[in-house]
């Protein structure tokens, strides 16, 4: 795993490259008025600051994208309709969090996720509690999801192995 704090040069490089250039520039116009981070429900209950995020992007100084805040977005769009620059805030977080990715800087609770979909087919899959809650309502154990159709399985983990997904991922084969 790298460092997870990518520099100046690499951020903007990076958030060129895969953000559309119209979205990439858009940041150039915000006035850290702050109306994203009043409007922001995540910002209400955790210490995700919108217009932060935003500065240290457009600055590149301190943006640690292993950092807890580039997660807290819930990509609800409230920030980005009522942004008077119209900047893409929205498509910015996830491109950042593409980098993030993409650099193998996931938070561990994602990893968990990603090695739920490798494993199960599911990020959520079914467990025995959440049967036995089916049985007694009449429905059949196992639902018509991946987890049980081996076939599907078998297909979805040979394309992960083909893209190489099990590696960004850490996922243990043998585990
Ligand atoms: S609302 Fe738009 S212009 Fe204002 S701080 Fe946020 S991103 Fe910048
Ligand atoms: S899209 Fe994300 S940053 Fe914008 S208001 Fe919603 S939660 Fe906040």
């Amino acid at each position: 795993m790298r460092e997870n704090k990518l520099t100046f040069k690499e951020i903007k490089e990076e958030l060129f490259r895969k953000a559309e250039e119209t979205v990439a520039k858009s940041i150039y116009g915000c006035l850290q008025c702050g109306v994203c981070s009043a409007s922001c429900p995540s910002g209400r209950i955790t210490p995700f600051r919108t217009r932060l995020l935003i500065r240290k992007t457009l600055l590149g100084v301190g943006l640690d994208i292993k950092k807890e805040d580039l997660w807290l977005c819930t990509t609800c769009y409230t920030c980005q309709e009522r942004c008077p620059k119209r900047i893409e805030i929205v498509s910015i977080i996830i491109t950042l969090r593409n980098i993030a990715v993409e650099k193998g800087n996931l938070i561990p609770e994602h990893l968990k996720i990603c090695q739920n979909f490798i494993r199960y087919g599911h990020a959520v899959p079914l467990d025995n509690e959440n049967k036995e809650k089916r049985t007694k309502l009449g429905l059949a154990k196992n639902p018509p999801a991946i987890q049980f159709i081996a076939e599907a399985l078998k297909q979805l983990q040979f394309l992960v192995k083909k893209l190489e997904f099990d590696k960004k991922v850490e996922f243990g084969w043998d585990s």
